[in-house]
Protein backbone atom coordinates (compact mmCIF):
# COMPACT_ATOMS: atom_id res chain seq x y z
CA UNK A 1 0.00 0.00 0.00
CA UNK A 2 1.66 3.53 -0.82
CA UNK A 3 -0.13 6.92 -0.72
CA UNK A 4 0.14 8.65 -3.68
CA UNK A 5 0.54 12.53 -4.97
CA UNK A 6 -2.21 12.34 -7.51
CA UNK A 7 -4.92 11.00 -4.86
CA UNK A 8 -4.89 7.43 -5.34
CA UNK A 9 -3.87 4.81 -3.43
CA UNK A 10 -2.29 1.94 -4.87
CA UNK A 11 -2.43 -1.46 -2.56
CA UNK A 12 -0.68 -4.82 -3.32
CA UNK A 13 -0.88 -8.34 -2.36
CA UNK A 14 0.65 -9.14 0.65
CA UNK A 15 1.56 -12.71 -0.30
CA UNK A 16 3.59 -11.44 -3.16
CA UNK A 17 4.45 -8.37 -2.90
CA UNK A 18 2.69 -7.58 -6.34
CA UNK A 19 0.31 -4.46 -6.76
CA UNK A 20 -3.63 -5.28 -6.69
CA UNK A 21 -5.16 -1.85 -7.65
CA UNK A 22 -5.33 1.71 -7.40
CA UNK A 23 -8.11 3.74 -5.70
CA UNK A 24 -9.10 7.35 -5.13
CA UNK A 25 -7.97 8.59 -1.95
CA UNK A 26 -10.66 11.27 -1.37
CA UNK A 27 -10.71 14.27 0.46
CA UNK A 28 -12.17 16.05 2.82
CA UNK A 29 -14.44 17.63 -0.17
CA UNK A 30 -15.47 13.73 -1.56
CA UNK A 31 -15.98 13.05 1.85
CA UNK A 32 -18.53 16.16 2.14
CA UNK A 33 -20.49 14.65 -0.56
CA UNK A 34 -21.03 11.24 0.29
CA UNK A 35 -22.55 12.79 3.79
CA UNK A 36 -24.67 14.23 1.63
CA UNK A 37 -26.06 11.36 0.10
CA UNK A 38 -26.36 9.75 2.92
CA UNK A 39 -28.05 12.35 4.38
CA UNK A 40 -30.34 12.10 1.64
CA UNK A 41 -30.96 8.67 1.94
CA UNK A 42 -31.89 9.05 5.52
CA UNK A 43 -35.39 9.96 5.96
CA UNK A 44 -36.41 7.24 3.53
CA UNK A 45 -34.88 4.79 5.21
CA UNK A 46 -35.35 5.44 8.68
CA UNK A 47 -39.37 5.23 7.97
CA UNK A 48 -39.69 2.05 7.26
CA UNK A 49 -40.50 -0.62 9.84
CA UNK A 50 -37.81 -2.94 11.23
CA UNK A 51 -39.25 -5.74 8.82
CA UNK A 52 -39.08 -3.63 5.84
CA UNK A 53 -35.03 -2.82 6.86
CA UNK A 54 -35.04 -6.55 7.67
CA UNK A 55 -36.22 -7.71 4.12
CA UNK A 56 -33.70 -5.23 2.51
CA UNK A 57 -30.47 -6.41 4.58
CA UNK A 58 -31.75 -10.12 4.30
CA UNK A 59 -31.82 -9.66 0.43
CA UNK A 60 -27.71 -8.09 0.83
CA UNK A 61 -27.48 -11.07 2.27
CA UNK A 62 -28.48 -13.02 -0.58
CA UNK A 63 -26.18 -10.92 -2.63
CA UNK A 64 -23.02 -11.98 -0.50
CA UNK A 65 -23.81 -16.11 -0.99
CA UNK A 66 -24.18 -15.07 -4.26
CA UNK A 67 -20.85 -13.66 -4.94
CA UNK A 68 -19.16 -15.44 -1.69
CA UNK A 69 -16.14 -17.28 -4.28
CA UNK A 70 -15.48 -13.69 -5.12
CA UNK A 71 -15.58 -11.97 -1.91
CA UNK A 72 -13.38 -14.38 -0.22
CA UNK A 73 -11.04 -13.37 -3.27
CA UNK A 74 -10.90 -9.90 -2.77
CA UNK A 75 -10.50 -10.78 1.01
CA UNK A 76 -7.70 -12.92 0.80
CA UNK A 77 -5.52 -10.98 -1.72
CA UNK A 78 -5.59 -7.91 -0.10
CA UNK A 79 -4.82 -9.26 3.41
CA UNK A 80 -3.18 -13.15 2.51
CA UNK A 81 -5.45 -14.66 4.99
CA UNK A 82 -6.13 -18.41 4.57
CA UNK A 83 -9.49 -19.04 2.43
CA UNK A 84 -11.33 -20.99 5.41
CA UNK A 85 -10.41 -18.32 7.23
CA UNK A 86 -11.98 -15.64 4.90
CA UNK A 87 -14.91 -17.79 4.84
CA UNK A 88 -15.50 -18.71 8.44
CA UNK A 89 -13.94 -15.21 10.54
CA UNK A 90 -15.58 -13.01 7.28
CA UNK A 91 -18.44 -13.94 5.29
CA UNK A 92 -20.15 -16.73 7.79
CA UNK A 93 -19.79 -13.90 10.81
CA UNK A 94 -21.79 -11.11 8.51
CA UNK A 95 -24.29 -14.20 7.83
CA UNK A 96 -24.91 -14.70 11.48
CA UNK A 97 -25.04 -11.16 12.47
CA UNK A 98 -27.42 -10.45 10.02
CA UNK A 99 -29.54 -13.55 11.04
CA UNK A 100 -29.39 -12.21 14.96
CA UNK A 101 -30.65 -9.00 14.29
CA UNK A 102 -33.33 -10.05 12.09
CA UNK A 103 -34.34 -12.20 14.89
CA UNK A 104 -34.20 -10.25 17.88
CA UNK A 105 -33.52 -6.44 16.65
CA UNK A 106 -37.19 -5.65 16.67
CA UNK A 107 -37.48 -5.95 19.83
CA UNK A 108 -34.65 -4.31 21.16
CA UNK A 109 -35.95 -1.57 19.58
CA UNK A 110 -39.20 -1.86 20.70
CA UNK A 111 -40.79 1.08 23.03
CA UNK A 112 -40.69 0.62 26.60
CA UNK A 113 -43.07 1.77 29.28
CA UNK A 114 -41.28 2.74 32.38
CA UNK A 115 -42.91 3.42 35.72
CA UNK A 116 -43.30 6.95 36.64
CA UNK A 117 -42.96 6.48 40.35
CA UNK A 118 -44.37 9.14 42.51
CA UNK A 119 -45.93 10.80 39.54
CA UNK A 120 -48.76 7.75 39.06
CA UNK A 121 -51.02 10.13 37.50
CA UNK A 122 -48.90 10.17 34.59
CA UNK A 123 -47.11 7.74 31.87
CA UNK A 124 -43.48 7.87 30.80
CA UNK A 125 -42.03 5.25 28.04
CA UNK A 126 -38.60 5.08 25.97
CA UNK A 127 -38.02 5.61 22.66
CA UNK A 128 -35.07 4.32 20.52
CA UNK A 129 -34.97 6.46 16.87
CA UNK A 130 -31.54 5.89 14.70
CA UNK A 131 -29.07 8.70 15.43
CA UNK A 132 -28.63 9.49 11.38
CA UNK A 133 -25.92 9.50 9.46
CA UNK A 134 -23.25 7.30 10.73
CA UNK A 135 -19.29 7.03 9.83
CA UNK A 136 -17.52 3.60 10.13
CA UNK A 137 -13.97 3.61 10.11
CA UNK A 138 -12.66 0.20 9.65
CA UNK A 139 -8.87 -1.48 10.11
CA UNK A 140 -7.45 -3.94 7.75
CA UNK A 141 -7.13 -7.17 9.59
CA UNK A 142 -11.26 -8.08 9.03
CA UNK A 143 -11.86 -5.53 6.69
CA UNK A 144 -14.97 -7.28 5.55
CA UNK A 145 -16.68 -7.91 8.78
CA UNK A 146 -15.36 -4.87 10.42
CA UNK A 147 -17.15 -2.75 7.94
CA UNK A 148 -19.87 -4.85 7.50
CA UNK A 149 -20.77 -5.43 10.76
CA UNK A 150 -21.52 -1.61 12.15
CA UNK A 151 -22.84 -1.00 8.73
CA UNK A 152 -25.74 -3.59 8.99
CA UNK A 153 -26.26 -2.57 12.63
CA UNK A 154 -26.52 1.24 11.90
CA UNK A 155 -28.56 0.39 8.73
CA UNK A 156 -30.91 -1.92 11.20
CA UNK A 157 -31.28 0.98 13.68
CA UNK A 158 -32.56 2.82 10.54
CA UNK A 159 -29.25 5.34 10.44
CA UNK A 160 -27.55 5.21 6.72
CA UNK A 161 -23.81 4.86 6.79
CA UNK A 162 -20.44 6.41 5.32
CA UNK A 163 -17.75 3.95 5.45
CA UNK A 164 -14.04 4.67 5.22
CA UNK A 165 -12.34 1.27 5.19
CA UNK A 166 -8.58 1.01 5.66
CA UNK A 167 -5.94 2.31 2.95
CA UNK A 168 -4.61 -1.05 3.63
CA UNK A 169 -7.73 -3.04 2.26
CA UNK A 170 -9.85 -0.54 0.35
CA UNK A 171 -10.97 -2.99 -2.36
CA UNK A 172 -12.74 -4.89 -0.14
CA UNK A 173 -14.39 -1.83 1.29
CA UNK A 174 -15.35 -1.00 -2.27
CA UNK A 175 -16.84 -4.39 -2.10
CA UNK A 176 -18.59 -4.19 0.68
CA UNK A 177 -20.38 -1.05 -1.25
CA UNK A 178 -21.64 -2.99 -3.93
CA UNK A 179 -23.66 -5.43 -2.02
CA UNK A 180 -26.02 -2.31 -0.88
CA UNK A 181 -25.65 -0.45 -4.56
CA UNK A 182 -28.64 -0.02 -6.66
CA UNK A 183 -32.10 -0.31 -6.12
CA UNK A 184 -34.22 2.09 -4.15
CA UNK A 185 -32.46 2.13 -1.20
CA UNK A 186 -28.91 2.53 -3.04
CA UNK A 187 -27.70 5.21 -1.26
CA UNK A 188 -27.97 3.94 2.43
CA UNK A 189 -24.24 3.03 2.53
CA UNK A 190 -21.73 5.40 0.57
CA UNK A 191 -17.93 4.59 0.42
CA UNK A 192 -14.86 6.90 0.57
CA UNK A 193 -11.51 5.43 0.10
CA UNK A 194 -8.46 7.19 1.70
CA UNK A 195 -5.90 7.13 4.55
CA UNK A 196 -6.29 8.55 7.75
CA UNK A 197 -6.81 12.47 6.10
CA UNK A 198 -10.19 11.16 4.79
CA UNK A 199 -11.01 9.49 8.06
CA UNK A 200 -10.58 12.63 10.10
CA UNK A 201 -12.26 14.22 7.29
CA UNK A 202 -15.18 11.76 7.89
CA UNK A 203 -14.92 12.20 11.64
CA UNK A 204 -15.26 16.36 11.51
CA UNK A 205 -17.56 16.16 8.78
CA UNK A 206 -21.20 16.23 10.82
CA UNK A 207 -22.14 12.64 10.89
CA UNK A 208 -23.47 12.34 13.87
CA UNK A 209 -22.06 9.25 15.45
CA UNK A 210 -18.29 7.45 14.63
CA UNK A 211 -17.62 4.05 14.83
CA UNK A 212 -14.24 3.71 14.58
CA UNK A 213 -12.02 0.26 14.85
CA UNK A 214 -8.38 0.39 14.82
CA UNK A 215 -5.54 1.08 17.08
CA UNK A 216 -5.43 2.93 20.01
CA UNK A 217 -3.48 5.51 19.10
CA UNK A 218 -5.83 6.54 16.04
CA UNK A 219 -8.46 6.06 18.25
CA UNK A 220 -7.65 8.36 20.96
CA UNK A 221 -7.21 11.08 17.76
CA UNK A 222 -10.34 10.44 16.39
CA UNK A 223 -12.19 11.05 19.77
CA UNK A 224 -10.07 14.16 20.52
CA UNK A 225 -11.23 15.36 16.72
CA UNK A 226 -14.73 14.51 17.74
CA UNK A 227 -14.47 15.95 21.02
CA UNK A 228 -14.75 19.44 18.70
CA UNK A 229 -18.15 18.61 17.70
CA UNK A 230 -19.24 16.76 20.53
CA UNK A 231 -19.73 14.35 18.18
CA UNK A 232 -20.63 10.69 19.72
CA UNK A 233 -18.07 7.91 19.04
CA UNK A 234 -17.83 4.22 19.92
CA UNK A 235 -14.41 2.78 19.89
CA UNK A 236 -13.32 -0.73 19.38
CA UNK A 237 -9.35 -0.90 19.39
CA UNK A 238 -6.81 -2.56 19.97
CA UNK A 239 -5.89 -5.50 22.97
CA UNK A 240 -3.52 -7.40 24.46
CA UNK A 241 -5.49 -10.49 25.64
CA UNK A 242 -3.87 -12.50 28.63
CA UNK A 243 -4.68 -16.66 28.95
CA UNK A 244 -4.69 -17.74 32.29
CA UNK A 245 -3.82 -21.59 32.61
CA UNK A 246 -4.49 -23.25 35.92
CA UNK A 247 -2.81 -26.58 36.96
CA UNK A 248 -6.00 -28.83 37.03
CA UNK A 249 -6.51 -27.29 33.11
CA UNK A 250 -7.06 -30.01 30.26
CA UNK A 251 -3.49 -29.75 28.75
CA UNK A 252 -3.53 -30.76 25.69
CA UNK A 253 -7.00 -28.50 24.90
CA UNK A 254 -5.24 -25.37 26.62
CA UNK A 255 -2.28 -25.85 24.42
CA UNK A 256 -4.28 -26.47 21.38
CA UNK A 257 -6.32 -23.26 21.79
CA UNK A 258 -3.31 -20.93 22.57
CA UNK A 259 -1.79 -22.29 19.14
CA UNK A 260 -4.92 -21.38 17.35
CA UNK A 261 -5.91 -18.28 19.24
CA UNK A 262 -1.96 -17.13 18.89
CA UNK A 263 -1.60 -17.58 15.50
CA UNK A 264 -5.13 -17.76 13.29
CA UNK A 265 -5.09 -14.92 11.37
CA UNK A 266 -1.52 -14.54 11.49
CA UNK A 267 -1.74 -12.97 15.04
CA UNK A 268 -3.92 -10.03 13.45
CA UNK A 269 -6.73 -10.17 15.70
CA UNK A 270 -7.71 -7.41 18.21
CA UNK A 271 -8.70 -10.44 20.65
CA UNK A 272 -5.37 -12.91 19.50
CA UNK A 273 -3.84 -14.57 22.38
CA UNK A 274 -0.81 -12.05 23.20
CA UNK A 275 0.02 -13.41 26.28
CA UNK A 276 0.03 -16.33 28.77
CA UNK A 277 0.47 -17.40 32.01
CA UNK A 278 0.70 -20.87 33.21
CA UNK A 279 0.83 -22.47 36.69
CA UNK A 280 3.69 -23.61 37.37
CA UNK A 281 2.92 -27.74 37.81
CA UNK A 282 1.73 -27.72 34.32
CA UNK A 283 4.18 -25.26 32.67
CA UNK A 284 6.72 -27.86 31.13
CA UNK A 285 4.00 -29.96 29.63
CA UNK A 286 1.72 -27.25 27.50
CA UNK A 287 5.18 -25.29 26.69
CA UNK A 288 6.30 -28.69 25.05
CA UNK A 289 2.58 -29.21 23.54
CA UNK A 290 2.52 -25.69 22.30
CA UNK A 291 5.95 -25.77 20.84
CA UNK A 292 5.05 -29.02 19.12
CA UNK A 293 2.00 -27.78 17.55
CA UNK A 294 2.96 -24.54 16.35
CA UNK A 295 5.95 -26.31 14.59
CA UNK A 296 3.39 -28.61 12.57
CA UNK A 297 1.37 -25.49 11.39
CA UNK A 298 1.61 -25.15 7.45
CA UNK A 299 2.30 -22.01 6.50
CA UNK A 300 0.78 -21.67 3.35
CA UNK A 301 -1.42 -19.13 0.80
CA UNK A 302 -3.46 -22.60 -0.83
CA UNK A 303 -4.92 -24.85 1.48
CA UNK A 304 -2.33 -24.30 4.86
CA UNK A 305 -3.09 -23.35 8.11
CA UNK A 306 -2.19 -19.62 7.94
CA UNK A 307 -1.66 -17.17 5.39
CA UNK A 308 0.73 -14.04 5.32
CA UNK A 309 0.59 -11.37 7.14
CA UNK A 310 -0.88 -7.89 6.00
CA UNK A 311 0.80 -4.74 6.52
CA UNK A 312 4.45 -4.37 6.29
CA UNK A 313 4.29 -1.96 9.26
CA UNK A 314 3.09 -4.22 11.71
CA UNK A 315 5.77 -6.71 11.18
CA UNK A 316 8.38 -4.19 11.90
CA UNK A 317 6.30 -3.99 15.26
CA UNK A 318 6.68 -7.86 15.07
CA UNK A 319 10.08 -7.51 14.96
CA UNK A 320 11.52 -4.70 17.79
CA UNK A 321 8.65 -6.88 20.05
CA UNK A 322 11.10 -9.80 19.87
CA UNK A 323 14.37 -8.01 19.22
CA UNK A 324 13.17 -6.10 23.01
CA UNK A 325 12.77 -9.33 24.05
CA UNK A 326 15.79 -10.86 23.51
CA UNK A 327 18.06 -8.53 24.57
CA UNK A 328 15.96 -8.83 28.01
CA UNK A 329 16.48 -12.59 28.35
CA UNK A 330 13.40 -13.98 26.31
CA UNK A 331 14.13 -17.21 24.88
CA UNK A 332 12.73 -17.90 21.13
CA UNK A 333 12.07 -21.72 21.15
CA UNK A 334 10.15 -21.87 17.52
CA UNK A 335 9.80 -19.34 14.73
CA UNK A 336 11.12 -15.54 14.95
CA UNK A 337 11.87 -14.58 11.53
CA UNK A 338 10.83 -13.51 8.08
CA UNK A 339 10.02 -16.46 5.70
CA UNK A 340 12.63 -16.56 3.08
CA UNK A 341 10.13 -16.09 0.39
CA UNK A 342 8.80 -12.85 -1.21
CA UNK A 343 5.50 -11.30 0.51
CA UNK A 344 4.78 -10.66 4.18
CA UNK A 345 5.44 -14.26 5.72
CA UNK A 346 6.27 -14.27 9.49
CA UNK A 347 7.58 -17.83 11.20
CA UNK A 348 4.77 -18.48 14.40
CA UNK A 349 7.20 -17.83 16.98
CA UNK A 350 6.82 -19.54 20.97
CA UNK A 351 8.67 -17.24 23.37
CA UNK A 352 9.37 -18.11 26.91
CA UNK A 353 11.08 -16.40 29.91
CA UNK A 354 9.60 -13.34 29.06
CA UNK A 355 8.60 -11.03 31.80
CA UNK A 356 6.54 -7.83 32.47
CA UNK A 357 9.44 -5.50 31.68
CA UNK A 358 9.44 -6.16 27.80
CA UNK A 359 7.44 -5.04 25.22
CA UNK A 360 6.08 -8.13 23.99
CA UNK A 361 4.28 -8.78 27.17
CA UNK A 362 2.91 -5.31 27.43
CA UNK A 363 1.82 -3.58 24.04
CA UNK A 364 0.15 -4.98 21.38
CA UNK A 365 2.18 -6.89 19.24
CA UNK A 366 -0.66 -8.02 16.20
CA UNK A 367 1.44 -10.61 14.48
CA UNK A 368 2.12 -14.97 14.79
CA UNK A 369 3.76 -14.48 18.69
CA UNK A 370 3.09 -16.21 21.32
CA UNK A 371 4.79 -15.35 24.71
CA UNK A 372 4.60 -17.90 27.50
CA UNK A 373 5.47 -17.04 31.14
CA UNK A 374 5.00 -19.34 34.72
CA UNK A 375 3.56 -18.19 37.58
CA UNK A 376 3.16 -19.62 41.30
CA UNK A 377 -0.80 -19.12 41.58
CA UNK A 378 -4.02 -18.31 39.88
CA UNK A 379 -3.82 -15.07 41.76
CA UNK A 380 -0.79 -14.07 40.31
CA UNK A 381 -2.11 -14.70 37.12
CA UNK A 382 -4.79 -12.74 37.72
CA UNK A 383 -2.90 -9.92 38.82
CA UNK A 384 -0.63 -9.88 35.59
CA UNK A 385 -3.10 -10.83 33.25
CA UNK A 386 -4.56 -7.11 34.98
CA UNK A 387 -1.61 -5.64 34.50
CA UNK A 388 -2.29 -3.34 31.46
CA UNK A 389 -3.95 -0.60 29.78
CA UNK A 390 -5.78 -2.80 27.70
CA UNK A 391 -9.16 -5.07 28.30
CA UNK A 392 -10.76 -6.64 25.27
CA UNK A 393 -11.05 -10.30 25.65
CA UNK A 394 -9.21 -12.91 27.48
CA UNK A 395 -9.27 -16.14 28.87
CA UNK A 396 -9.36 -18.89 31.80
CA UNK A 397 -8.39 -22.31 31.16
CA UNK A 398 -9.38 -24.97 33.72
CA UNK A 399 -11.65 -28.38 34.31
CA UNK A 400 -12.89 -26.35 37.74
CA UNK A 401 -15.88 -24.45 36.46
CA UNK A 402 -16.56 -22.69 39.46
CA UNK A 403 -12.64 -21.55 39.12
CA UNK A 404 -13.29 -20.70 35.77
CA UNK A 405 -16.20 -18.71 36.43
CA UNK A 406 -14.57 -16.87 39.31
CA UNK A 407 -11.57 -16.35 37.40
CA UNK A 408 -13.26 -14.81 34.39
CA UNK A 409 -15.35 -12.57 37.15
CA UNK A 410 -11.32 -10.81 38.43
CA UNK A 411 -10.26 -10.66 34.71
CA UNK A 412 -10.06 -6.61 33.78
CA UNK A 413 -11.71 -7.19 29.84
CA UNK A 414 -14.92 -6.90 27.75
CA UNK A 415 -15.42 -10.00 27.29
CA UNK A 416 -13.86 -13.90 28.83
CA UNK A 417 -13.76 -17.00 27.18
CA UNK A 418 -13.67 -19.96 29.82
CA UNK A 419 -11.50 -23.16 28.03
CA UNK A 420 -11.85 -21.05 24.35
CA UNK A 421 -10.19 -18.18 23.30
CA UNK A 422 -11.50 -15.40 20.64
CA UNK A 423 -15.00 -17.28 19.88
CA UNK A 424 -17.03 -15.23 22.15
CA UNK A 425 -17.28 -13.03 18.98
CA UNK A 426 -19.02 -15.15 16.95
CA UNK A 427 -21.96 -15.01 19.31
CA UNK A 428 -23.84 -12.20 17.74
CA UNK A 429 -26.16 -11.96 20.97
CA UNK A 430 -22.79 -11.14 23.47
CA UNK A 431 -22.06 -7.50 23.23
CA UNK A 432 -18.05 -6.89 22.26
CA UNK A 433 -16.00 -4.22 23.30
CA UNK A 434 -13.03 -3.17 25.48
CA UNK A 435 -12.40 -2.14 29.25
CA UNK A 436 -9.27 0.66 29.87
CA UNK A 437 -7.50 1.30 26.65
CA UNK A 438 -9.29 -1.28 24.48
CA UNK A 439 -12.52 1.11 23.60
CA UNK A 440 -15.68 2.59 24.79
CA UNK A 441 -19.23 1.06 23.65
CA UNK A 442 -20.74 -2.33 22.32
CA UNK A 443 -21.07 -3.90 18.82
CA UNK A 444 -23.56 -6.80 18.69
CA UNK A 445 -26.12 -7.78 20.67
CA UNK A 446 -29.22 -5.52 21.77
CA UNK A 447 -26.25 -2.93 23.11
CA UNK A 448 -25.18 -2.71 20.35
CA UNK A 449 -27.86 -2.24 18.30
CA UNK A 450 -28.88 0.70 20.45
CA UNK A 451 -25.38 2.08 20.33
CA UNK A 452 -26.98 3.80 16.92
CA UNK A 453 -29.98 5.01 18.61
CA UNK A 454 -30.64 8.09 20.68
CA UNK A 455 -33.38 6.98 23.35
CA UNK A 456 -35.93 9.89 23.63
CA UNK A 457 -37.74 9.79 27.20
CA UNK A 458 -41.44 11.11 26.53
CA UNK A 459 -43.77 12.13 29.67
CA UNK A 460 -47.10 11.74 28.80
CA UNK A 461 -50.63 12.21 30.65
CA UNK A 462 -52.22 9.23 32.24
CA UNK A 463 -54.85 11.09 33.88
CA UNK A 464 -55.41 14.87 32.74
CA UNK A 465 -55.90 17.54 35.33
CA UNK A 466 -56.38 21.48 35.25
CA UNK A 467 -53.03 21.78 36.80
CA UNK A 468 -50.21 19.86 38.62
CA UNK A 469 -49.75 20.39 42.19
CA UNK A 470 -46.33 22.12 42.37
CA UNK A 471 -47.00 24.82 39.78
CA UNK A 472 -47.36 28.36 41.37
CA UNK A 473 -48.83 29.46 43.09
CA UNK A 474 -47.30 27.12 45.53
CA UNK A 475 -49.80 25.56 47.40
CA UNK A 476 -49.54 26.17 51.72
CA UNK A 477 -48.22 23.03 52.87
CA UNK A 478 -46.77 21.58 50.26
CA UNK A 479 -43.54 21.53 52.28
CA UNK A 480 -45.19 19.09 54.75
CA UNK A 481 -47.45 17.27 52.48
CA UNK A 482 -43.65 16.38 50.60
CA UNK A 483 -42.63 14.90 53.90
CA UNK A 484 -45.28 13.26 54.61
CA UNK A 485 -45.48 11.64 51.25
CA UNK A 486 -41.82 10.12 51.37
CA UNK A 487 -42.42 8.65 54.34
CA UNK A 488 -44.90 7.19 53.24
CA UNK A 489 -43.88 5.62 50.05
CA UNK A 490 -39.91 5.13 50.74
CA UNK A 491 -39.48 4.38 54.72
CA UNK A 492 -38.45 0.92 55.16
CA UNK A 493 -39.78 0.26 58.65
CA UNK A 494 -43.27 0.48 59.40
CA UNK A 495 -43.17 3.05 61.96
CA UNK A 496 -41.60 5.70 59.49
CA UNK A 497 -44.57 5.05 56.78
CA UNK A 498 -46.60 5.06 60.04
CA UNK A 499 -45.71 8.39 60.31
CA UNK A 500 -46.53 9.51 57.24
CA UNK A 501 -49.66 9.42 57.77
CA UNK A 502 -50.00 11.63 60.61
CA UNK A 503 -50.22 15.11 60.09
CA UNK A 504 -47.98 16.32 62.80
P1 LIG B 1 -5.31 2.09 12.52
O1 LIG B 1 -5.69 2.76 13.78
O2 LIG B 1 -3.97 2.35 11.96
O3 LIG B 1 -6.34 2.46 11.34
C1 LIG B 1 -7.71 2.19 11.45
C2 LIG B 1 -8.47 3.10 10.51
O4 LIG B 1 -8.34 4.45 10.95
C3 LIG B 1 -7.99 3.09 9.07
O5 LIG B 1 -9.11 3.11 8.21
C4 LIG B 1 -7.21 4.38 8.95
O6 LIG B 1 -7.13 4.92 7.66
C5 LIG B 1 -8.02 5.29 9.84
N1 LIG B 1 -7.32 6.46 10.35
C6 LIG B 1 -5.99 6.66 10.49
N2 LIG B 1 -5.75 7.88 11.04
C7 LIG B 1 -6.96 8.44 11.24
C8 LIG B 1 -7.38 9.69 11.81
N3 LIG B 1 -6.50 10.58 12.27
N4 LIG B 1 -8.69 9.93 11.90
C9 LIG B 1 -9.60 9.01 11.48
N5 LIG B 1 -9.27 7.83 10.93
C10 LIG B 1 -7.96 7.55 10.82
O7 LIG B 1 -5.55 0.53 12.77
P2 LIG B 1 -5.18 -0.67 11.79
O8 LIG B 1 -3.71 -0.83 11.79
O9 LIG B 1 -5.91 -0.54 10.51
O10 LIG B 1 -5.86 -1.91 12.56
C11 LIG B 1 -5.23 -2.63 13.54
C12 LIG B 1 -5.67 -2.17 14.92
O11 LIG B 1 -7.08 -2.28 15.04
C13 LIG B 1 -5.10 -3.02 16.04
O12 LIG B 1 -4.73 -2.20 17.11
C14 LIG B 1 -6.29 -3.90 16.42
O13 LIG B 1 -6.24 -4.41 17.73
C15 LIG B 1 -7.41 -2.95 16.23
N6 LIG B 1 -8.67 -3.69 16.07
C16 LIG B 1 -9.63 -3.62 17.04
C17 LIG B 1 -10.79 -4.37 16.91
C18 LIG B 1 -11.88 -4.34 17.94
O14 LIG B 1 -12.99 -4.74 17.62
N7 LIG B 1 -11.64 -3.91 19.16
C19 LIG B 1 -10.97 -5.17 15.79
C20 LIG B 1 -9.96 -5.21 14.84
C21 LIG B 1 -8.83 -4.46 14.98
Amino acid sequence: MALAQDGSIQTTDPRTGAPLAVVPDHDAAGVARAVARARDAFPTWSALTFKERSRHLKAVRDRLLDRAEELVDVICAETGKQRAEAVTTELMAICETIDWYAKHGEGALRTQQVAAGTMAHKKAWLRYEPVGVVGVISPWNYPFTLSMTPVLTALFAGCTVVLKPSEVTPTVGLAVGELFAGGPWGDIVQVVTGGGATGEALVRSGVDKVCFTGSVRTGKRVMAAAADSLTPVLLELGGKDPMVVCADADVERAAKGAVWGAFQNSGQTCMSVERVYVERAVYDEFVERVVAATSAIRQDDGGGDIGSMTFEPQLDVVERHLADAVAKGAKVLTGGARLDRPGLWFGPTVLVDVDHTMDIMRDETFGPVLPIMAVDSVDEAVKLANDSVYGLNSSVWTRDEELGISVANRLQSGNVCINDCIVSYAVTGLPFGGVKESGIGRVHGVAGLREFCNSKSVLGQRVGTPRELWWFPVPAGLDALGIRTMRLRFGSSVATRLKGLRRR
